[in-house]
């Protein structure tokens, strides 16, 4: 028995599904979890003593890779100051300060604990500055856990390892509108239906969780345009996109201001954080300035915040961005190329540092519904092959691979040839 089925025994019995995240448990790809153990740079080591070249990162969390040292010793010395306070500390305002000076969108911005916390808060507070009650968002797009924001998800709600939700009331469903990403027209008649109830579009202008799937040219410009006419808010979650494609927010490549911005994932190092933030007339409804309440016991915690400032200021100064865009692309080129000798179409569409490959299909998608003629079985079994070889994606179908600056040449000599022959033996 490896130490991996016990601790997976254990976990059953212990959790439910055996994990704290749906996707964690690998139903979607056929095989028991892999428990880690370690990780360093771009690789991880499982409990086992097997390594796997990282191409998941902590859901993208990661571009550094694993166990930067100077993120480590600036937590290392944070942890020795204490845990948290609960009270306000200097790091919470270095990490605005930061975060307000590479997103121009961004006039104030306020520390939470999670991605889901961020848009569930953004959620809140546009319903809260319009006046209205109705959301619209994007079939596919995951914005985290949030109630509202379940309706037609993706990530892992999309892959079925969860139904789209019990527990969500009828009520709550009925305020949230859902459009087709990059369906302008359609977006624009649902929109104009709710009229003044709609108190805010929520996207994410990549979309990141129903595979890699990028905007098309006027897109967003377009929803900027329908806000504007209607007096609703634009959020964009940038949970994924923000300081991971770029030094700053991608909304600024596309030309778009959007009213308010969510974050998560990278800004933490690798610790919990998420932000929410925008136009200084909507954050002034906050509370305690306004009249929409929003709280955290350990929201700006000390250590994430060092983590999370650590981690920006070694993006800032190196601008890690086309070395792993150029190691997506290769391994982008790498999967086309491999699935073209073995007579599969895969669609790997890819930017920056984020690429899919979408096995079974041959035009790149648009949207969820292109996106799901993926044909999963043959994923799970690329996975698995891509496991034995030492490689790890992502668990599931309708993700996104990363890729980080930590990656070496001989990491992504071992992908590459995993690739090859992981199509040769599917
Ligand atoms: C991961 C993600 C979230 C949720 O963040 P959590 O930290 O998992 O709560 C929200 N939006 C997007 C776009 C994400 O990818």
């Amino acid at each position: 028995m490896t130490r991996s089925s016990e601790l997976w025994d254990r976990a059953k019995a212990a959790i439910p599904g055996g994990v704290d995240s749906p996707v964690r448990a690998f139903r979607n790809v056929g095989r028991d979890p892999i428990f880690v153990a370690k990780g360093a740079g771009g690789t991880i080591i499982d409990v086992d003593g097997k390594s796997y070249v990282d191409l998941c990162l902590s859901w993208g969390a990661l571009p550094l890779g694993h166990a930067h040292p100077e993120i480590v010793e600036a937590v290392r010395r944070a942890a020795g100051d204490g845990m948290t306070y609960g009270a306000a500390t200097e790091r919470e305002v270095e990490l605005a300060e930061t975060i307000k000076r590479a997103v121009p969108s961004i006039d104030k911005v306020r520390l939470v604990s999670s991605g889901t916390e961020a848009t569930m808060s953004a959620v809140r507070l546009a319903r809260g500055f319009a006046g209205r009650t109705h959301i619209l968002k994007f079939a596919g797009g995951y914005h985290g856990h949030v109630d509202s924001l379940l309706v037609a998800a993706g990530s892992a709600v999309a892959t079925g390892s969860v139904p789209a939700s019990a527990g969500v009331t009828a009520g709550t469903a009925a305020e949230v509108l859902v459009a087709p990403f990059n369906d302008l027209e359609r977006t624009r008649e649902v929109a104009r239906r709710a009229g003044k109830d709609l108190a805010a579009i929520i996207a994410e202008p990549i979309a990141g969780n129903m595979g890699l799937v990028q905007p098309d040219p006027g897109f967003l410009p377009g929803l900027r345009a329908l806000c504007d006419e209607l007096g609703a808010l634009l959020i964009l979650d940038e949970v994924i996109t923000g300081f991971r494609l770029r030094w700053g927010a991608i909304q600024d490549e596309f030309g778009v201001k959007p009213d308010l911005t969510t974050l998560g994932k990278i800004i933490g190092g690798g610790l919990p954080i998420g932000a929410f933030g925008g136009r200084a007339d909507v954050m002034a409804r906050l509370a305690p300035e306004g009249n929409v309440f929003q709280a955290g016991t350990l929201s700006g915690n000390p250590v994430a915040t060092a983590a999370g400032l650590a981690g920006l200021r070694i993006l800032e100064r190196d601008r890690p961005y086309e070395r792993m865009a150029a190691t997506a692309a290769r391994i982008a080129d790498g999967f086309v190329a491999a699935a073209k000798e073995a007579g599969l179409p895969c669609a790997t569409p890819h930017r920056g540092s984020m690429f899919t490959p979408f096995l079974g299909v041959e035009a790149t998608p648009h949207n969820i519904d292109d996106a799901k003629k993926t044909d999963a079985a043959k994923y799970g079994a690329l996975f698995r092959a891509m496991a034995e070889r030492g490689v790890y994606l992502p668990p599931a179908t309708l993700e996104v691979g990363f890729t980080c600056a930590a990656h070496t040449d001989a990491d992504v000599d071992r992908v590459l040839g995993a690739v090859r022959e992981s199509f040769r033996a599917l």
